[in-house]
């Protein structure tokens, strides 16, 4: 189906060019670069390389104070959540950072019934969750595809009281264009699949076995899930396996490529960092590990490049740097999360690195998080509206541009907050909540409050699921 075209956009050759020719530069430059950036128009990949080069204290902090500003004018003061929901771990692909991959003899393989899916799906609910995030290896149970269908179905159907899931993320392996648009039809959110990295020659050594060797296939996947119709894309690299400079350029690249050939970029990046995995040497020494102070400035460069992009932080990082990273531009985060195929209906397990995919940073409860968020400032959002009003694609992005967005998000996300305060938090965290949703309420402009009280007003009236 794909031909070589479909991935020509990736040229690494121009990806070492540029990032040679970027070489360092004096400060006036990455200040006229930064300037841009407050622009909130994004900068190109040469700019980018500029910034990359920094390491002067005083103009790295510049950069830091730039993204903060990007996404304090873009999003406000608010975070996402959502939950993992692993159905399966098995897997027919030999990814050697994975514990999941076929060969690895030291995890139960497991593909969750549609009732265990009901199950995990009834415990994330009553945490207080609305988003979730199919995960999947590429070995499917004998119904294949359909198996995922049924899956999205069952999550979609199971209701525990005033709750349900609202909003399906998936990351599951490429698919061809018929199984995208059965994927869109089964309404999805986003469809998420992380490159893992686009440097060839990388990818060839780290993917030994399975279809997923196929580098091609993968990366023309998005232009395929474009093709079906689906306009909520999410993109990624597994930051340790290469070069991080690299990788951001590669992203740049595919982010323009998709803007250029469908009118629309990705619409989230997520910035896994390798961590150790049972049976991966590999994941326990990254070749290209990724230090805490490279790992903030790549959220922070994401958020000036691309300032209308959804950025995914996951629990794999700690709740130290997930703190950090929150002021930088991060505007979707995980929480309470297993990655394990039954992970929450079996509570938390004695030893995770066993049992899940990778180990996590963050095993804190949802309500903890919510609780921490709200104590920094950040307004925990539940907010599902966009993509059931069909602000998808082009249309999110032509409302996200002028920052319109961010008049809706902020309501929504209050009347979202007050749900969860109301049906799921413990004492402390409605009083933390209900003291940071009384501020907030007194930093909007009078138009934007008046919404917001109202929908707050019919949460409390016992009404659900408001937006605007
Ligand atoms: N099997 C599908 C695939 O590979 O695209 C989707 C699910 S896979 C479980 C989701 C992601 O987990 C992968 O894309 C990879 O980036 C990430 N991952 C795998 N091993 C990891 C590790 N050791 N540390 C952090 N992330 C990891
Ligand atoms: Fe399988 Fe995905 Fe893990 Fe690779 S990363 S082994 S494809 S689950």
């Amino acid at each position: 189906m794909h031909t070589n075209n479909e991935t020509s956009w990736l040229d690494e050759s121009l990806i070492w060019q540029t990032l040679s020719q970027a070489g360092q530069h004096d400060s006036a430059r990455v200040r006229e670069i930064l300037a841009k950036g407050r622009e909130l128009k994004g900068i190109g990949m040469a700019e980018m390389a500029v910034l990359m080069q920094v390491s002067d204290p005083e103009l790295l902090s510049e950069i830091f104070e730039t993204a903060r500003y990007v996404k304090n004018e873009i999003y406000g003061p608010r975070l996402v959540l959502f939950a993992p929901l692993y159905v399966s771990n098995m897997c027919c692909n030999e990814c050697v950072y994975c514990a999941f991959r076929v060969r690895n003899k030291e995890i139960p393989r497991r593909a969750l019934t549609q009732a265990e899916i009901a199950e995990e799906v009834r415990i994330l609910v009553e945490q207080g969750h609305k988003r979730v995030l199919l995960v999947a290896g590429e070995a499917l149970p004998q119904q294949g595809f359909q198996y995922i269908l049924d899956a999205i179905a069952t999550v979609y159907n199971t209701k525990v009281g005033h709750g349900e899931i609202r909003r399906i993320n998936v990351n599951i392996a490429p698919l061809e264009v018929d199984e995208f648009k059965q994927l869109k039809a089964a309404q999805i959110g986003t469809y998420q699949l992380f490159q893992e990295t686009y440097h060839r020659a990388t990818y060839m050594a780290v993917h030994v076995a399975g279809p997923k060797k196929n580098f091609d296939w993968r990366l023309s996947a998005m232009d395929r899930a474009m093709e079906a119709g689906i306009d909520d894309l999410g993109v990624g690299v597994l930051f340790g396996l290469f070069d991080w400079r690299f990788e951001l350029m590669a992203l740049m690249q595919h982010a323009a490529h998709l803007e250029a050939k469908f009118g629309v970029g990705p619409h989230t990046i997520s910035v896994p960092r390798l961590e150790p995995a049972t049976g991966s040497d590999l994941a326990s020494h990254p070749p290209f590990a990724v230090s805490d102070i490279h790992f903030r400035k790549i959220v922070a460069l994401i958020r000036i490049a691309v300032p209308y992009t959804g950025i995914i932080m996951s629990t794999r990082e700690t709740s130290d740097i997930r703190r950090e990273t929150f002021a930088l531009g991060v505007s979707q985060i995980s929480a309470g999360s297993r990655t394990n195929p039954g992970g929450y209906h079996e509570g938390e397990p004695v030893n995770e690195q066993v049992s899940g995919q990778f180990s996590l940073g963050d095993h804190r409860p949802l309500d903890e998080v919510v609780r921490d968020i709200s104590k920094l400032g950040y307004v925990p959002s539940f907010c599902t509206a966009c993509y059931r009003l069909g602000r998808t694609g082009a249309d999110f992005m032509d409302l996200a541009k002028p920052g319109l967005i961010k008049a809706h998000c902020d309501c929504n996300a209050l009347s979202t907050f007050q749900e969860y305060l109301l049906d799921y938090a413990s004492a402390e965290t409605r009083a933390a909540g209900e003291a940071l949703i009384a501020q907030r309420l007194t930093e909007m402009d009078p138009a934007n409050r008046k919404t917001a009280e109202r929908l707050i007003e019919q949460v409390r009236a016992d009404e659900r699921d408001v937006f605007v």
